[in-house]
């Protein structure tokens, strides 16, 4: 079953990809994808995974209150 994962037994998320353009699941523990059918497609790249924790600091930020505590570090890649 593609909604959980077969290696870790966790939720699977859906994730549309316009490379593969195709509907991938992917295991947050596994850090992999899978298609429809149950088949590893490929790993979560590092690049995607930065995406991921962009996206969640984005959410984190819009959600919290603006406060004085907010510390960013301005000039670190
Ligand atoms: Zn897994």
């Amino acid at each position: 079953m593609t909604l959980f994962c077969k290696q870790c037994n966790s939720r699977r998320l859906p994730e549309y990809h316009q490379a593969e353009k195709a509907t991938l699941w992917l295991c947050t523990k596994c850090k992999n994808f899978t298609d429809i059918d149950d088949l590893i497609i490929r790993e979560q790249t590092n690049e995607e995974r930065e995406e991921v924790k962009r996206k969640e600091k984005e959410f984190a930020e819009s959600t919290n209150f603006p406060s004085g505590k907010l510390n960013r570090r301005k000039g670190v890649n």
